[in-house]
């Protein structure tokens, strides 16, 4: 399948890695938004967040410990927001689930 995030996460395009495991892959975004920018990806392709399944679910949670874990590491105290965009109208344009983890500024909102 000709996906950038799989390929990403199988190490065959590099990236800017932050954390790793056996699920999931962090990396920093290359078009950064924030002083802190990183995409947290499962390593499995799923779509997008409106293709998850009571069979697939779980690694959102795991997503989630993650982004906690990352939070606590870079000293996030201020603050930080996790978002995934789904479909055209949200503005996703990688069609392999992905998490923004943003913070290091006042991110406003609404988004716009
Ligand atoms: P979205 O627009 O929500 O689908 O987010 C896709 C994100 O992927 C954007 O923020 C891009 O900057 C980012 N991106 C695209 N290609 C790469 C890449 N090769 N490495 C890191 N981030 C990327
Ligand atoms: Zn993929």
């Amino acid at each position: 399948m000709d996906c950038l995030f799989c390929k990403i996460a199988a190490g065959e395009i590099p990236s800017a890695k932050v954390y790793e495991d056996e699920q999931v892959l962090a990396f920093k975004d290359i078009e950064p938004q924030a002083p802190f920018h990183v995409l947290i990806i499962p390593k499995e392709h799923i779509a997008s967040a409106g293709e998850i399944t009571p069979e697939n679910s779980g690694i959102v949670a795991h997503i989630f410990e993650v982004a906690a874990t990352l939070a606590k590491e870079h000293k996030l105290a201020d603050g930080f927001r996790v978002v995934t965009n789904c479909g055209e109208q949200a503005g996703q344009t990688v069609q392999h689930l992905h998490f923004h983890m943003l913070a290091g500024r006042n991110l406003g909102w609404p988004p716009g």
